[in-house]
């Protein structure tokens, strides 16, 4: 297994290459179970999506990806599914004459937001005093709900972590000797083993490192 540094997805998005969405929420399901969620940031690069949020992510749906898996991202994790209708209806009473693009602008990134409109069938010439209830609630489910099919990971060759293949059962982790061959200690990325990114794959190699070696010095 190897903590892949992204995700393809099925549909194409070529054309948002290098957007990236802030403090945003992302779940993986399988027939509508979530498998494994995150939040962070992440980056639509020219196969798919990358960054913090979504390497993290794609390491614990990387054993089943090849089962028809959906991606969503929920652009606004903050502010809770049931009370996003009542957000928007504030939102545009208190700018009755602005457009849903100039409304959207302030929201998402710019360059995010015509790809956003178009995915999700939104007219963004639209003023807030003239949008329809079930237009405003299609708006709220979009901005909750961005789905795509996954098509794959990245792969080992971009992966950031292998999980190398020592089961960590045949390991003593007081020592990290191994308790099958006499005399060998292991570290680091060599161990099944695998934290969330963010320093916590090095830290593993360093205090691994650390006990390894004191241990084999003293033996
Ligand atoms: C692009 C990228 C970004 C990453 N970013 C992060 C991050 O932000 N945070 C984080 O925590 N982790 C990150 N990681 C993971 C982290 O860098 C690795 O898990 C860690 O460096 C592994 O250390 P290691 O000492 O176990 O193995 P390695 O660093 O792979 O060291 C193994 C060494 O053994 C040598 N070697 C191999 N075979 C032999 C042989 N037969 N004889 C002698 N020498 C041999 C290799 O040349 C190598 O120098 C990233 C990894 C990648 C690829």
């Amino acid at each position: 297994m190897a903590e892949p540094r992204g995700i393809k997805p099925r549909d194409g998005i070529k054309f948002i290459e290098g957007v990236s969405l802030k403090n945003i929420s992302l779940k993986a399901t399988l027939a509508k179970k979530i498998i494994a969620q995150n939040s962070g940031d992440i980056i639509f690069t020219a196969n798919g999506i990358s960054g913090p949020a979504t390497i993290t992510l794609s390491q614990r749906i990387a054993p089943q990806v090849n089962s028809k898996l959906t991606l969503t991202i929920d652009l606004l994790p903050e502010i809770d599914k049931e009370k996003m209708d009542k957000h928007l209806i504030s939102l545009f009473s208190e700018t009755p004459n602005k457009t849903l693009q100039s409304i959207l602008n302030n929201i998402l990134p710019q360059s995010f937001v015509k790809y956003f409109a178009e995915k999700n069938k939104i007219n963004l010439e639209l003023k807030c005093n003239a949008i329809t209830s079930p237009e405003r609630r299609n708006l709220g489910n979009a901005l909750k709900n961005i789905e795509y099919g996954i098509k794959n990971l990245e792969g080992f060759d971009k992966a950031m972590i292998t999980v190398g293949g020592v089961n960590l059962k045949e390991v003593d982790p007081k020592t990290m000797k191994s308790k099958i061959i006499k005399s060998l200690y292991f570290a680091g990325e060599i161990l099944d083993l695998s934290g969330p990114t963010g320093g916590y794959n090095l830290q593993i190699c360093w205090s691994t490192g650390y006990v390894a070696g004191i241990s084999a010095a003293t033996q």
